[in-house]
């Protein structure tokens, strides 16, 4: 849960996504249009609905909640959704809030205790989650080994080969690791082939990651500012 809008009657728990592109959604099942599937967010909702309940049952609130998925990127477009679905896309947001604002709704002391408790109960990411700061800019680059971590990697066409443990990985495999890595550790970043042929320095040919990227991923932008997701 992102946000938690607080009014009279009805609680309006928020998740908020900024996926940007487009989506399809299967039952209970979201994808890109390459067919990879990702996180789906009415899942997360349905986690944090129980997790919120028993917190409140816990308390002996009797309160009503209504979560939705809030989509806020205006380049984002999902398929086949099912109306039903506690869905708000980016064509909606500004209507969802006035109608939400028209509503009269005057909060009482109970509604800052209610806030109070969630702040609370309110658990700060794990500490193994925590990370030193880094940057793009200071961290080392060139592919490593999927093994033993080694920087010694030997270019070859289609199969690099660890010149420390000798594990051999094909290029585009190399490829997609290391643009997963990228993700992961730069959830913002704009996957071009000039970032990941930077970044994995390893691999010779502008052309094969344009390849793989394209493959595997859905192409965004024109000719000049091209990435992809
Ligand atoms: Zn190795």
């Amino acid at each position: 849960m992102d946000s938690f809008i607080i009014s009279q009657g009805i609680h309006f728990p928020c998740e908020i996504k900024n996926f940007e592109g487009d989506y399809y959604y299967k039952p209970d099942q979201f994808f890109t249009m390459n067919h990879t599937e990702i996180q789906n967010p009415l899942d997360q909702i349905k986690r944090s609905d129980t997790l919120l309940r028993q917190v409140f049952q816990k308390k002996k609130y009797s309160i009503t909640i209504k979560s939705n998925v809030f989509f806020v990127n205006s380049a984002f477009t999902l398929y086949q959704a099912p109306l039903e679905k506690p869905i708000l896309y980016p064509t909606q947001l500004t209507r969802y809030f006035e109608e939400l604002n028209a509503r009269s709704s005057i909060l009482n002391d109970n509604h800052y205790k209610l806030a109070d408790e969630l702040v609370k109960e309110h658990k700060p990411s794990s500490p193994y989650t925590r990370v030193p700061p880094y940057t793009y800019e200071n961290l080392k680059k060139g592919l490593i080994c999927g093994s033993c971590y080694s920087y010694e990697i030997l270019p070859g066409e289609n199969v690099l080969i660890c010149n420390t443990c000798g594990r051999q990985e094909k290029v585009e495999d190399a490829i997609l690791r290391s643009v997963r890595e990228l993700q992961l550790l730069f959830p913002d970043i704009k996957i071009t082939t000039n970032l990941v042929f930077e970044w994995c320095k390893v691999i010779g040919s502008k052309k094969q990651i344009r390849r793989v990227l394209k493959k595997n991923y859905t192409k965004i932008g024109n000719r000049h500012c091209t990435y992809y997701i």
